[in-house]
C-alpha cells in the first residue's frame, strides 16, 4: 500500500457506500481529459457479524491489504479503521469531494445534491423510508464532517432516477390523503439504471433509445422500464421490498399477509421488518443461504425451488414492465447475479421466448456483451454495473459548486 501519486491541481473523489452490513469505498482521480479512473476500492464487510473483515484493491484490482476482527466490533471503531486507511492513501487535502449513495430521497429530493445542514436535517426526517440504511449513511457523513469541516461531501439518491415515471406509475391505490403524505412509489437502485443506461448509449443506440428493462439482479434486486433512456416503471415502491425475491427480502407480498401477521401470529412491527428485510427471500424459502452460488451447489429442494421463484417473478414483472412500456426492444442483465450467473440468465430468457427473447447461448454461456441472436426481436445484453463510478461523476459535477460555496 501506497500514497496515491498527486500531482498539482489533479482532482480526486471518493466515494462512500455505506450498506446495511458493509461499508464499501472507492477512491477516483481525474485525467486531464475529465475522465475518472479508479485508483483504489474496497471496503468492510460483515458489518453487525462476529467476524467483520476489511478488503482492499488496487487500480488492477490486485489485492493490497486485508484485515479481520474476531469480535463484533462497533460502527464507530470500524469507520474511523476505513477513514485512516483512506488517509494513509491520500491526504485529505486532495479530496475534491466524497460521494455517498443515499437509499431515499423522499418527495424532497430528486437530483444529487451538496450536504448542507439543512440538507442533512431534511435527510434525517427520511429515516423512516429506509431504517436500515439512511442511519448509516449519515452516521458516515456526520463523522466525515467533524474530522474535515471544509469537506464537500455530496449525496446521490436511488430514486431519483425514477422522479421521470409518470403520475400514475408513482400512485398506490390509498387514500389521497396518505398519497399527499408521500405514500407513492419511488422506485430504488436509480443509481446502477442510471449508468447502464448511460453505458448503452456508447454501445447500442437502438437499445438505449428503445423499450428496455434493465434487470438490476444483485442482493437487492429491481428491474426498471425505461422508454428513450428515461425510467417509467420499476419493480420497488415506497421501500426496497417490493418486487422481486432477493437474497434475503420478500418481493411483492399481500399487504393482508402483513394484518394476518399482526393480528394472528402476534408479530409487532420490529419482528416484521427482521422478517421481511433479513429471514425471507432465497434465503427464507430455501432455509439454506441468500447467495445463488450456493443454492446452485445444493441438492436440496428447497434450493431448487427459491431459484424457481426467483426466476418466475423477473419472468412476471418483465411481463408487467413490458406493458407499462407498451412492448419491448431490449432486456439488459446487470449486477451480481445478472452479470454472472448464465443459468438465471438462460432460465429467465428461455421463460420469455413469447415476448421475442431469443438467447445465444455460447454468448450467453462465454458472458458476452450480447447475448441476443441475430434473428431475436429483443435484443439481450449484459452490462456490468457501477454505482460508484456513477456517485463519483455527479461528485465532479457538483464539487465546482462546493469550491464555489467556500468561504
Ligand atoms: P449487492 O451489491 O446488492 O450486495 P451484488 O450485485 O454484488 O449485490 O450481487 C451479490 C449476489 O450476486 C450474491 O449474493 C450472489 O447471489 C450473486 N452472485 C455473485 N457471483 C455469482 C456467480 N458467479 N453466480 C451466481 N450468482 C452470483
Amino acid at each position: 500500500m501506497s500514497e496515491l501519486d498527486t500531482h498539482a491541481n489533479q482532482r480526486f473523489f471518493a466515494v462512500i457506500n455505506a450498506g446495511s452490513s458493509s461499508l464499501k469505498y472507492s477512491l477516483f482521480a481525474e485525467t486531464h481529459d475529465k475522465r475518472l479512473e479508479r485508483r483504489t476500492d474496497g471496503g468492510i464487510e460483515g458489518i453487525g457479524s462476529d467476524k467483520p473483515f476489511f478488503i482492499a484493491f488496487d487500480d488492477d484490482k490486485y489485492q493490497i491489504d486485508e484485515y479481520h476482527w474476531d469480535k463484533a466490533t462497533s460502527l464507530d471503531e470500524l469507520l474511523a479503521f476505513l477513514i485512516e486507511w483512506i488517509e494513509k492513501f491520500l491526504a485529505p487535502d486532495h479530496l475534491s469531494a466524497v460521494g455517498h449513495r443515499m437509499l431515499h430521497g423522499g418527495t424532497l429530493y430528486d437530483e444529487p445534491i451538496l450536504v448542507t445542514p439543512e440538507v442533512l436535517e431534511n435527510l434525517r426526517k427520511l429515516i423512516p423510508l429506509a431504517p436500515l440504511h439512511q442511519p448509516r449513511i449519515l452516521t458516515v457523513i456526520d463523522t466525515l464532517a467533524a474530522r474535515y469541516p471544509g469537506l464537500c461531501q455530496i449525496v446521490c439518491f436511488d430514486t431519483s432516477f425514477h422522479k421521470t415515471n409518470p403520475y400514475i406509475a408513482k400512485l398506490y391505490g390509498l387514500p389521497q390523503s396518505l398519497t399527499d403524505k408521500g405514500l407513492l412509489r419511488f422506485g430504488f437502485h436509480g443509481l446502477s439504471f442510471e449508468y447502464v443506461s448511460m453505458e448503452l448509449k456508447h454501445i447500442d443506440m437502438h437499445a438505449a433509445m428503445g423499450r428496455t428493462i434493465i434487470a438490476h439482479l444483485g442482493s437487492g434486486a429491481s428491474m426498471c422500464a425505461m422508454i428513450g433512456g428515461k425510467s417509467v416503471a420499476s419493480t420497488m415502491g415506497f421501500s426496497a421490498l417490493d418486487g422481486l425475491v432477493m437474497g434475503t427480502r420478500c418481493g411483492q407480498l399481500d399487504p393482508g399477509v402483513i394484518l394476518y401477521l399482526l393480528q394472528h401470529e402476534g408479530m409487532n412491527a420490529k419482528e416484521l421488518e427482521t422478517l421481511l428485510y433479513q429471514e425471507s427471500g432465497l434465503l427464507g424459502v430455501s432455509g439454506i443461504s441468500n447467495d445463488v452460488r450456493d443454492l446452485m451447489k445444493s441438492d436440496a429442494p428447497s434450493a431448487k425451488t427459491a431459484l424457481e421463484l426467483f426466476v418466475y417473478r423477473v419472468v412476471r414483472e418483465t411481463g408487467s414492465l413490458a406493458a407499462a412500456c407498451g412492448g419491448l426492444d431490449s432486456f439488459v442483465f446487470t449486477a451480481g447475479i445478472g452479470e454472472r450467473s448464465s443459468e438465471i440468465r438462460a432460465a429467465v430468457c428461455e421463460q420469455l421466448g413469447w415476448l421475442g427473447l431469443e438467447l445465444d447461448e455460447r454468448a450467453n454461456q462465454l458472458g458476452e456483451l450480447k447475448i441476443s441472436k441475430d434473428t431475436s426481436p429483443v435484443s439481450i445484453w449484459i452490462l456490468p454495473t457501477y454505482e460508484e463510478l456513477m456517485i463519483a461523476r455527479h461528485g465532479a459535477r457538483l464539487s465546482a459548486e462546493c469550491e464555489a460555496h467556500q468561504p
